[in-house]
This record gives structure tokens, sequence and C-alpha cells, in this order.
């Protein structure tokens, strides 16, 4: 019974610090196999109906959201999840996430990216009590505007020297505007990688096992910058050595800086 008590406390401690007890009834929602929606390798989409979900605070609008497992090619879909704000889904590729602790993260990192699109839609206040922490650190860490400054500081230096590339591969630039809108996006995985890392820390404490924080990787970069569409597979596949040098740098733009 004590450690049941303990286990508990220790849930209650997750669902305080992190948008757990916002993002698990909606998850258990929309997990349900008769609501789920599955889509093969070819967009093909069998089952599936979408949920009215309402936000927890005040005044919150009902948004219609789906699940939707994807069979698609690892190698076609470079990244593990994705949520689509425009189409209200949330989606899991499934090859990437062989493990349920792999789905976990998975579904709590898109989970973020959706209560960050309430956040911008809605206000931060549809989210839930204007005290929780968790919304707090959330709100704050994407509104660093230093952080942004700098992330698009670096991604500006990597576009002209992608463009001293492209233009020995004869293809057009890519222009100045890019950067400004794939920077913010970059922070916004920043922190989402922040928030999911720290769940899963805190997932760990008391137990026997062993969580690490996750820190964009050079690779993870490069997946990013494929998926928010700053470089092509091509560009990725040319890399010279001053545009690998400026990857490098942007990683180092580390995920822990984004908890203020
Ligand atoms: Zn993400």
């Amino acid at each position: 019974m004590v450690q049941e008590a303990v286990a508990s406390l220790d849930e209650k401690e997750i669902a305080d610090r992190t948008l757990s007890d916002l993002l698990f009834p909606l998850l258990t929602e929309l997990s349900r196999p008769s609501r789920v929606t599955w889509r093969n390798d070819l967009g093909a989409e069998t089952g599936g109906k979408p949920f009215a979900y309402k936000p927890l605070g005040k005044g919150a609008r009902r948004i219609p959201l789906r699940l939707v497992l994807d069979e698609a090619d690892p190698k076609v879909q470079p990244v593990g999840g994705y949520y689509n704000d425009s189409r209200h889904e949330i989606v899991l590729i499934v090859r990437h996430n062989p493990t349920v602790a792999d789905i976990r993260e998975t579904l709590f990192h898109e989970g973020i990216h959706l209560a960050l699109a309430i956040m911008r839609s809605q206000g931060k206040a549809a989210l839930g009590d204007e005290h929780d922490p968790a919304i707090e650190s959330l709100d704050r860490a994407i509104n660093k505007s230093t952080a942004i400054a700098d992330m698009k500081n670096r991604l500006e230096l990597l576009r002209r020297d992608l463009n001293i590339s492209r233009k020995q591969r004869s293809l057009a630039d890519v222009p100045a505007t890019t950067t400004d809108t794939v920077a913010p996006e970059l922070w916004e995985e920043a922190v989402v990688f922040a928030a999911t890392s720290y769940l899963k820390l805190l997932r760990v404490v008391g137990t026997d096992e062993h969580a690490q924080a996750d820190y964009f990787t050079f690779d993870t970069m490069k997946l990013y910058l494929e998926h928010y569409g700053f470089m092509t597979k091509a560009d990725l596949g040319a890399l010279t050595e001053e545009e690998t040098k400026r990857i490098e740098l942007l990683k180092t733009q580390t995920p822990i800086a984004a908890i203020p």
C-alpha cells in the first residue's frame, strides 16, 4: 500500500509538472480502436472518426481531432510522427515506433505540438488553469525571443552556405524568407524535445530505470531541416564541409535551455 501511495504521488507529480493531465485523457480517447485511422503506405485511409476535443481551460473551443497510424516507409517519411494543425491530426509513423515507450514518447511529443497550436489559436488560458506551472513554462519557453533570434542567425548562416552549394548544382536559391518561417519551427522542436525529455526523466525517478535527456543530434537536425522544407534530400546528400559545420552549430542550441 505504501508503494501504491508512492506510485500515485509520483503520477501526481508528473501530472503537475507536465501537460500529461491535459494530454493523457485526450490520447486515451483518440487511441480507442473505433476512433483510430489507419493510413497505408500509399496514403489510403481506413476507419476512424474525429473526436471533438475540448481543452480544459475556461471558454476553450472544441477541435475535431484524429489519431492517424501511418504505415509510411520510414525512408520516405523521416520523422517518427507529426501534428498537422490544418488537418487536426496527430500522426504516428508506425514503423518508426517499435516499442511501447517509443509510442508513448511520440504521442506525448505530438501532443505538446497540439498544445502549442491551441495556445496560438485560442490563447494559453484555453489549455487550463492559468497558474499551471507546466503551461507557464511552455508559454515562456516558446516565446523566448532571444532564443528564436539566435536560431534565426544560425539558420541564416546555413542558408548562405547552402545556396553556394545549390548554385554549384545549378539549383535555385533558398530565399531568405525560408529562414524566417523555419527558425520558429526548429525552436518549437527544441521546446517540445525538452518537454518530452522532462516527462521521460520524471517517469523514472524512484525506479531502477534510467532515462537520458534527448538532445538534437546531427542526424535529428537533418531530419527536421528536411521535414520543414529547409533542405531537400538531395541537398542533404551533397553536404559540403561548411554546411556540415553550420548544422553542427544549429544543434548546439540544446533543448534543455528551453526550460526557463
Ligand atoms: Zn516535433
